[in-house]
C-alpha cells in the first residue's frame, strides 16, 4: 500500500514509521531484524530504509602512494527492503538518493522495486560525500532532487529514458520527499528553500518527511509556511532522540538544526550517560505527544540503530 493511503485509512490517528540503516558491508541482516522485532508492537505500517552513497578510502601502496577507492560501506538497501516487506508484512520506503547515480541506473533500479513490488520511496539529492565540500553529482546523473522526483513521475505514466519504448508499463510509485523546518543549510533564505521544495511536490512529491527538529515550534512553524506556499500534501514530522551529550555539538553540526536551551541545559547538568540518555527519551516523547495531540499524520523516528530508545519513547506515545 502507498504512503498516503495509510495516512488516509489512519484518519484522524497518528501513526509512527521507523527509519533504519543498512548493516555495514560484511555485517548481517539479522541486526535489522533484531531492531524491527523489536519496534513491530508499534503497528509501523511502513519502514524506511536509508541510502548510503560510496565513499572514498585511500589505501597505502607498496611504492608509497595512495590508491583512492570508492567503496559503498552500506550497499542493501533494495533487499532489505523486499526482506521486510516479505518478513513483517509491512511496507518498506527505500530511500533513493541522486549522488552515484546516472539517470540509467536509477530507471533501473527504480524498475527492480517496481518488479519487487515496492510502490514507496522517498527521492532525495543525498549529501556531499566524505571529504568533499559540496554534492558532485555523476556526469550523467541528477543535480536536485527534483530531477529524480521527476524521474519517478514520468515513469509513472510510463515514460522511459529510451524515447522508443512507447507503450512503457507505467509504474505507481508514491513519492516522499524531504523538507527543512530550519532550511536546508545550503538554501540562500526560507523563501527560496519553500520555493524548490514546492517544486518537488508539484512535480508529484505525494507527501515531505522533515530533517529532525527538537523544538516542535519549529515544525508548527514549517507547516504554516508550506500552507502560505500552497504546499497541501501531508507533512510528516522526523524525530531523533539525543542521547550523548557529544550530540549536542554533533547534531547541528551534521543537520544543522536548533536545539532549544531548555534541553541544552538539561543535558549539560546531567550527571551521566544514563541521565543524557533519559533526558533525551523524555524530551522527545513530550514532543511526539505534542504533535500527535496536533493531529500529524505520522511521527518518523530515526532509530539509527539505537532501538531501545526508539521503543521506549513509542511505548509512552502509541
Ligand atoms: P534537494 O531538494 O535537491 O535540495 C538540495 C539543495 O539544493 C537545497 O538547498 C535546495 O534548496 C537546493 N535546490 C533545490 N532545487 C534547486 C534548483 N533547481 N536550483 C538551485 N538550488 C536548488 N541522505 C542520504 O544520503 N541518504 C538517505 O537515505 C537520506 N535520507 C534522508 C531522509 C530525510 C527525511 C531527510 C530530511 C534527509 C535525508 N538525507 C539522506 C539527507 C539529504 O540527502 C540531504 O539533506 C541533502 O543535502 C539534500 O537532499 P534533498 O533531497 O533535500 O535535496
Amino acid at each position: 500500500m502507498k504512503v498516503t493511503e495509510h495516512f488516509t485509512n489512519a484518519g484522524e490517528n497518528t501513526l509512527v514509521s521507523f527509519e533504519v540503516l543498512p548493516p555495514l558491508k560484511g555485517g548481517s541482516m539479522q541486526a535489522i531484524f533484531n531492531t524491527l522485532d523489536a519496534l513491530m508492537e508499534f503497528k509501523p505500517p511502513f519502514i524506511d530504509v536509508t541510502y548510503h552513497r560510496e565513499e572514498f578510502i585511500y589505501n597505502k601502496r607498496p611504492s608509497g602512494y595512495y590508491e583512492k577507492t570508492a567503496i559503498r560501506k552500506r550497499p542493501g538497501t533494495v533487499g532489505i527492503c523486499a526482506a521486510i516487506m516479505h518478513r513483517y508484512k509491512v511496507d518498506a520506503v527505500p530511500h533513493l538518493i541522486c549522488g552515484g547515480f546516472s539517470v540509467e541506473e536509477t530507471e533501473n533500479a527504480l524498475i527492480d522495486l517496481n518488479f519487487l513490488g515496492i510502490n514507496n520511496v522517498l527521492a532525495l539529492r543525498g549529501d556531499a560525500r566524505q571529504f568533499e565540500d559540496k554534492f558532485i553529482p555523476e556526469a550523467d546523473g541528477h543535480k536536485f532532487a527534483l530531477d529524480l522526483v521527476k524521474q519517478i513521475s514520468g515513469m509513472n505514466v510510463g515514460k522511459y529514458l529510451d524515447a522508443e519504448i512507447v507503450n512503457g508499463e507505467p509504474t505507481d510509485f508514491c513519492i516522499g520527499v524531504a523538507g527543512y523546518p530550519e532550511k536546508h543549510f545550503e538554501s540562500p533564505n526560507w523563501a527560496t528553500d519553500l520555493q524548490y521544495t514546492k517544486q518537488k511536490v508539484d512535480a508529484g512529491g505525494d507527501y515531505i518527511v522533515t530533517q529532525m527538529f527538537f523544538d516542535n515550534k519549529v515544525y508548527f512553524d514549517y507547516v504554516d509556511r508550506c500552507r502560505a506556499a500552497g504546499i497541501n500534501v501531508p507533512i510528516v514530522p522526523g524525530l531523533k532522540p539525543l542521547t550523548r551529550k557529544y550530540q549536542l555539538a554533533s547534531i547541528p553540526r551534521k543537520f544543522f538544526v536548533n536545539m532549544p536551551d531548555d534541553l541544552v541545559n538539561a543535558v549539560l547538568l546531567a550527571k551521566d550517560d544514563a541521565a543524557v540518555r533519559q533526558i533525551g527519551i523524555d524530551w522527545c516523547t513530550a514532543q511526539s505527544l505534542e504533535l500527535k495531540k496536533a493531529g500529524v499524520p505520522c511521527i518518523h523516528y530515526y532509530t539509527m540503530g539505537d532501538t531501545g530508545t526508539s521503543k521506549a519513547i513509542a511505548e509512552r506515545v502509541v
